[in-house]
Parts: C-alpha cells; sequence; structure tokens
C-alpha cells in the first residue's frame, strides 16, 4: 500500500513537496486555507517571478540551518522547471523568470503537475491542531480530520500576511517542543528618522550602500536606493533589512553616493564643478549627478547654504561635502513591518530537524520552505530554497 503524506499550506514550497511525494508514489493531500494555492508566487518578482538564480552559493542564505548547503547543492531551478514543461531565462545578472515572462505560469506548471501525478489539493482548510494517532499523523482543518503515515509543515513565514502567512502555525509548534527563533521582518525598507529622508521622498539615486555597527561594516550592496516619507528602500538595501532587524538602532546604513571614484577623484571632480557651476546658486552645484533634492540635502548637511552663489561655499563646508558624498548616514529605526515584507528572517530553528528535514523531536514530520529559519537574498534566492527544500522533505517523506 502507498504511503499516505499530508502536506499543509499551499505555497512555493508545499506544492514542490506534495509534487515530490505523489512522484515517489505517495498518497498526497495537500490542504490549504485560502480558497486557492499559490496567491505569494503571483506577487513574486512584480509578477514575473523570479524563480531562481544562477549563482546559488552559501553567501546569499541566512540562518541557522546548515542543512540547507547540501540541500542547495546542485540545485538547478531552471533544469527543476524545464521537467514541468516551463521554460525559462536568465537575466545579465544571473536571476532566472519563466520565459513566459508571467509568475502565473509558474504557478500553473506546479498546478499542472501536482494534479497530473494525483495530489489532491483542498483548499479553505486550514490546520489548527496536530496529533499523533498510533504510528501515524492527525490533522485538523475545521469539522474536517485528515490522517498520513507522514506530515510536511509548508506554511511559510509572517511576510506577506495578506497571502494567508501570518505564523498562526507557530504557537502550537512552539507548544509541540520546536525552538522558534523570533521571526522578524527582511528583504524590506528600512526606517530611518524622518527629517533625514523626508525631502528626497520620491528620489532614487544609485549607491553603494553599507550596514554599520559601530566602526564595523557589516555588509555592501550597490544598487538603486529609493527613498520615502521615513525609509530607505531598493533591493539593495532590502539586502541590508535583515541586519536592520537584528540590530535595530545599533546599526546606521552608509551611502556611498560615487562608489566608483576615489577620494582623490571626488576631490578633484568638485572643484571642476566648483570651476565650472561657481557663479550659479550652491543648490544646484550637484544637479549634473543627483537629482536637485539630494544635492541640496548635501550642501545643508554640509553646513552650507542653497542660495549663496556655489563659489562661496567655505572650505569648510567643502571638505564636510567631500567626506559626505561618499559616508552618507542614516540612522536604523527598525524595518518596516510584515506586511511590506517579502520574507521572514527566524522561524523554526535549524537544530530541530535532520539533514532531510525531517523533525528531530517527532517522526514523520517534516518541514520546507519559509517556516524554517533560513531567508535569501533578493535575486530569486527564497523561492530557490522552496523548490529545493520541498522537494527534499517530499521525496523523504514519501520514501521513509
Ligand atoms: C511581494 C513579494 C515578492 C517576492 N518576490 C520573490 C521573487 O521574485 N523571488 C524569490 O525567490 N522570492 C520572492 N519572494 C519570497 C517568496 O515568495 C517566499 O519566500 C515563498 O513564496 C515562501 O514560500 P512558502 O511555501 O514557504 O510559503 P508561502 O508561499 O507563503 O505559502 C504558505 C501557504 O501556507 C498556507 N497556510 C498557512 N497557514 C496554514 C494553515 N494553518 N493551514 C493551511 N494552510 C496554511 C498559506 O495560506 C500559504 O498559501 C517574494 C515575496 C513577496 C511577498
Amino acid at each position: 500500500m502507498s504511503r499516505s503524506v499530508i502536506v499543509v499550506g499551499g505555497g512555493a514550497s508545499g506544492l514542490a513537496a506534495a509534487i515530490a511525494a505523489a512522484e515517489l508514489g505517495a498518497f498526497v493531500t495537500l490542504l490549504e486555507q485560502l480558497p486557492r494555492v499559490g496567491k505569494k508566487i503571483l506577487l513574486t518578482g512584480n509578477g514575473r517571478c523570479n524563480l531562481g538564480n544562477q549563482d546559488t552559493n552559501d553567501s546569499h542564505f541566512h540562518g541557522t540551518l546548515p542543512q540547507s548547503k547540501q540541500i542547495l547543492a546542485g540545485f538547478d531551478a531552471a533544469q527543476y522547471f524545464r521537467r514541468f514543461g516551463l521554460l525559462t531565462r536568465t537575466d545579465a545578472e544571473g536571476r532566472i523568470y519563466p520565459m513566459s515572462g508571467t509568475a502565473a505560469s509558474v504557478l500553473d506548471a506546479l498546478r499542472f503537475a501536482a494534479a497530473q501525478k494525483g495530489v489532491r489539493t483542498l483548499c479553505e482548510k486550514q490546520v489548527t491542531a496536530i496529533m499523533p494517532k498510533g504510528n501515524k499523523w492527525q490533522v485538523t482543518a475545521g469539522d474536517s480530520v485528515f490522517t498520513a503515515d507522514a506530515l510536511i509543515l509548508a506554511s511559510g513565514g509572517s511576510a506577506a500576511p495578506n497571502c494567508g502567512t501570518d505564523g498562526n502555525l507557530l504557537p502550537l509548534l512552539k507548544k509541540m517542543g520546536y525552538t522558534i527563533n523570533t521571526p522578524r521582518p527582511a528583504l524590506c525598507p528600512v526606517l530611518t528618522e524622518p527629517q533625514t529622508v523626508r525631502a528626497l521622498k520620491g528620489l532614487r539615486v544609485r549607491a553603494e550602500a553599507s550596514a554599520v555597527l559601530g566602526d564595523r561594516i557589516l555588509k555592501t550592496e550597490s544598487g538603486e536606493v529609493q527613498f520615502t516619507e521615513q525609509a530607505l528602500s531598493g533591493i539593495c538595501i532590502f539586502n541590508l533589512s535583515r541586519l536592520a532587524a537584528m540590530h535595530g538602532d545599533k546599526m546606521q546604513i552608509a551611502l556611498n553616493l560615487l562608489p566608483s571614484f576615489s577620494d582623490a577623484e571626488t576631490e578633484s571632480l568638485l572643484h571642476e564643478l566648483l570651476h565650472q557651476r561657481g557663479d550659479l546658486p550652491a543648490g544646484d552645484l550637484l544637479t549634473g549627478l543627483f537629482p536637485k533634492r539630494i544635492g541640496e540635502m548635501l550642501l545643508r548637511q554640509a553646513g552650507g547654504s542653497c542660495n549663496i552663489p556655489a563659489s562661496e561655499i567655505s572650505d569648510d563646508t567643502q571638505k564636510k561635502l567631500l567626506s559626505l558624498l561618499h559616508d552618507l548616514r542614516f540612522p536604523v529605526k527598525g524595518t518596516a513591518s510584515f506586511s511590506q515584507a517579502q520574507v521572514t528572517a527566524g522561524g523554526i530553528a535549524g537544530q530541530c530537524v535532520s539533514k532531510t528535514l525531517e523533525s528531530k523531536l517527532h517522526r514523520g514530520i517534516w518541514f520546507c520552505g519559509e517556516l524554517l529559519d533560513l531567508d535569501g537574498d533578493c535575486g530569486g534566492y527564497n523561492l530557490t530554497w522552496c523548490w529545493a527544500s520541498g522537494q527534499t522533505a517530499g521525496s523523504n517523506a514519501a520514501k521513509s
């Protein structure tokens, strides 16, 4: 008789787990609390779904799950989807997208594969209880009770709660004895003092952004930084946000607005501009480099005035301006909430699961996806983890 497997959560990792278990002949029931599966997949990559990355080395993943190294080694997201008839294309930065250019086709590929392999998908089934029943597992969802040889938990993290992911199973799992590393928003805007960014609201600038703790640089990312009413945003800031969540107001974000210029080159550039634009208002000095409001803000922070002729900018202000161009600091005031986050840092601690992602506390329970304490950088890494961990949990639950 084939093994029975229940998967809780019909997101990226739950669908991958269900397919993998069914491929090995298991009788799989997928329980999803929302009216349909894969809601979050449709939102990924701005509706285009960045489903993987050519470079999946360790440095892009964070958390407490050393097991992930082996699970991710050799996993190829493009090949994974090719098996289900979905072709991909890779952009210049190594990010993998569906060839169709739409996330809907990724969800379709998974839904079709699950149906073809006989997965029974039941929606509007929120699991609220998990109990052992002999050597099987029993889950309760509303009036329904389901029993199976193996249980795969794929209920996601707490990010984007409008997609059904609000960490609702965590209290139950904590009661069952699991260590849960505090879930925090990640891949989200970083909050700062509103008065430092308000004047820049709506502007974008290319920069090198560093997470700075005391005199240590924890991480540096390059790309476009966006300014909002009270936060810094953009992909490079997203990639620093898990550090901001961890260190809070002990951390600062430092922007290097001219990363390709050495100190000496920046100094000579400033002299060149002062020479070319000396008769213009000081507020217009840097408009050939940045949006005007950024130049004005730099000048004010350097102690200068925007209305005097640029040629009258004092030596002291010039010196401060030079330093700000390479090291413009923003105090960290936390991160945006889970509703603005793409992923969750934290979750079920790595020490609770084996190499195959089976629970070390309860035989017959597996975990996968964002529910575990592993999060990736922006660039397709989080979905890569979902497909790879779902496949590992699914195939082992079916075989075990
Ligand atoms: C706006 C946005 C854009 C993103 N873009 C990208 C991208 O381009 N590339 C990338 O790699 N990553 C991206 N991510 C991150 C990625 O989408 C997630 O890491 C991934 O979807 C997590 O998959 P999961 O299976 O762990 O959980 P989820 O996809 O969150 O699925 C969990 C499922 O479980 C269900 N569930 C929860 N509790 C229960 C319960 N008690 N009973 C039954 N069902 C339950 C939920 O309704 C949900 O359907 C993005 C995230 C967001 C929010």
